[in-house]
């Protein structure tokens, strides 16, 4: 893909990103914009990084901390987030490697990213996975364990719980759409009340709903509940489509 190409479709991102604000009356910055940059190869996130993207999501560890390490000219700017499924064999290098995590949906895995993430670095910011209905594959936590998992996440000493994430399965139905938002959304609210009652520390930076892609970003900026932020994370409509996954 030519950088002319890239900057275009970041410039129609953007657009749509400033039309659904308009439209549902969300102010413009409290959506932020990740780049899904999996499967695409070093180079081409360096002219998004040139064109003005700081935040990029990576789904296999391998590629992502090989993606990291290409850049690490560029890492005091770059916000790296890893969002696939994540093994525990495999912890060590996001507690190490990435900023970001939002397919967080077991203890295990909170507890063994929150020993090994190293002292010298902030605590790792994470998102719970949530199940909604209609999710497109069998992750996240179900909605009657969520709570608990948060409370749980919330004192780690290694993580730092910002808040949740879902990925419906795709639909072009809006009202479908919606719905799911939605969900996650209520869910959200009902979590952050909690950590106000019972870790208030905590509450204040539970802030952000993961959700949204290329298909659907309109709905969950539709959704975004009062109070909270919006991270669409977007590949397709910036890098263009994808080879099959490696
Ligand atoms: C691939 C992926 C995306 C980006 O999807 P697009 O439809 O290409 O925008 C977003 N979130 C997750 C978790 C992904 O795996």
């Amino acid at each position: 893909m030519s950088e002319s190409t890239l900057a275009q479709n970041l410039a129609a991102v953007r657009t749509r990103i400033q039309a659904a604000c308009d439209q549902f009356d969300i102010e413009a910055s409290r959506v932020q914009l990740l780049a899904v940059s999996k499967t695409f190869p070093a180079q081409q996130v360096r002219e998004a990084a040139a064109a003005g993207l700081c935040d990029f999501g990576e789904n296999y560890v391998q590629e992502g901390i090989e993606k990291i390490a290409a850049l690490q000219d560029l890492r005091s700017q770059l916000h790296w987030h890893f969002i696939g499924p994540l093994q525990s064999n495999k912890t060590k290098e996001v507690a190490l490697h990435f900023d970001w995590m939002h397919s967080l949906e077991r203890e295990k895995i909170a507890q063994r990213l929150s020993e090994q993430r190293p002292a010298s670095l902030a605590p790792l910011k994470v998102c719970i996975q949530v199940n909604v209905s209609g999710e497109a594959s069998k992750s996240g936590v179900s909605a009657s364990a969520l709570e608990a998992l948060c409370l749980r996440t919330a004192e780690l000493p290694g993580l730092s719980l910002r808040g949740l994430m879902a990925i419906p399965e795709p639909t072009p139905d809006i009202a479908l759409q919606r719905s799911r938002f939605r969900e996650l959304a209520g869910l959200f609210t009902q979590v952050r009340a909690t950590l106000e009652q019972q870790r208030p520390a905590a509450a204040p930076d539970f802030n952000l709903l993961s959700m949204g892609m290329s298909a659907d970003l309109e709905s969950a900026i539709a959704e975004t509940p009062a109070g909270a932020r919006v991270m669409v994370r977007i590949g397709t409509a910036i890098f263009g489509l994808r080879q099959p996954a490696p």
